[in-house]
């Protein structure tokens, strides 16, 4: 019996050539030719005043963080079922984390429960679009208008997705993508910052470039750079760069091959579903997903295990992720949950999510369901 792995990264079979390309042009750092491509792409795709390759997700976070002044003793305020680097970006400017609950129908944080979080501390809020499926941005909006907060987008996962007609990570002041291989678009390790507004621009550019206007410099817009502010290296390397300009190519061609997959699924399980057996992703109206993600949620953490384990012995590899962050170590020093955990823990407790990418076999995708539904016994 083959093994289905959970992901196979992305490709999509011209990476070799652009990379070569890359290596011929005798540029192989960061900020050739590739990745201007690149960020023309996404500020074409994403309709932003500036699109930049960073380093990851986690990087463009920090940058982020580091360009609205995120200080010691300001509070941010996120869901605590997400990746570690949401809140890392922040603690390392040594913010503290609040986590708020998230909505059980999206796994994402309840916009509902941001405004009493709220204090005179608080300087923002970072939804995550959890599985590509946007959080109720036009509510964070309005109450970060009315506080005078900034909105940081983690749409580490949202790429190709949207919310009312806008791209994910286009609609808060800032948005933050990821491109490491276990997300639908990938350059090995890699991400990007999304400026909503050309008035972070400059700054984002000097704090990338270790805190010098070199790039202004290479523009000619001055005639030497210089060390400017304080700043760090979060650009990456025209390989990377070079990597992810063949998958941008193919950019519908990866989705669709990944819609495939999400639809057949969902059509697979609905009858699970309705017999109250599982639950299964939702999708609110005005919010298009780009399938990075399928879950089923089962019945509890027993159950899930068991199905796990059983999806193991059929070589099927089915994974969960995100222990709440409030309750690692790490979360409780320098982080607090404001208000009721009621969902985080027990729907993060539920979730499985299955062997799902780009150029997945149909007999794959079919040997899933049926293990799936075998261990139901439907
Ligand atoms: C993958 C992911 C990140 C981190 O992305 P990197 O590019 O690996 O730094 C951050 N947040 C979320 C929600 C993610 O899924």
């Amino acid at each position: 019996m083959r093994k289905i792995n959970f992901n196979v990264p992305p490709v999509v079979g011209e990476e070799l050539k652009y990379i070569e390309d890359a290596v011929s042009t005798g540029k192989i750092c960061g900020d050739g030719k590739y990745t201007k491509l690149c960020n023309s792409w996404l500020e074409q795709n994403t309709d932003v005043r500036a699109a930049l390759l960073t380093t990851s997700c986690t990087h463009a976070t920090e940058l982020a963080a580091i360009l609205c002044g995120i200080r010691e003793g300001d509070e941010v305020i996120m869901p605590s079922y997400t990746f570690v680097s949401t809140a890392d970006a922040f603690v390392l400017r040594g913010a503290t984390v609040v986590f708020v609950d998230i909505r059980p129908d999206t796994m994402n944080i309840d916009e509902n429960l941001i405004e009493a979080a709220i204090t005179d501390r608080t300087k923002a809020i970072v939804p995550v679009h959890y599985a590509g499926v946007a959080c109720e941005m036009d509510r964070i909006m309005e109450i970060a208008k009315r506080h005078r907060l900034y909105v940081i987008e983690d749409a580490a996962q949202g790429m190709m997705a949207s919310y009312q007609g806008k791209a994910l990570g286009a609609i808060g002041d800032m948005g933050c993508y990821s491109f490491h291989e276990t997300k639908n678009y990938s350059m090995g390790e890699g991400g990007a910052i999304l400026l909503r507004d050309g008035k972070y621009k400059e700054a984002a550019e000097i704090i990338r470039e270790k805190g010098t206007n070199r790039s202004k410099f290479f523009r000619g817009e001055i005639d030497k750079y210089t060390w400017v502010e304080a700043g760090s290296s979060y650009l990456p390397s025209e390989l990377n760069a070079a990597y992810l300009w063949a998958q941008l190519l193919h950019a519908d061609e990866i989705y669709n091959s990944r819609m495939r997959v999400w639809k057949r699924y969902e059509e697979a399980f609905l009858p699970l579903e309705e017999a109250g057996r599982i639950e299964l992703p939702k999708v609110p109206e005005g919010c298009v997903h780009n399938a990075h993600m399928f879950y089923i949620k089962t019945k509890d953490l027993k159950e899930r295990t068991a199905l796990i384990s059983y999806l193991k012995t059929k070589e099927i590899l089915a994974v969960f992720h995100y222990i709440p962050l409030h309750t690692a170590p790490a979360g409780r020093k320098y982080g607090r949950f404001f208000g009721e955990d009621i969902y985080t823990t027990k729907e993060s407790e539920r979730l499985v999510r299955l062997p799902l990418y780009y150029g997945m076999e149909e007999e794959d995708t079919e040997r899933v369901i049926r293990e799936v539904l075998a261990f139901y016994g439907a």
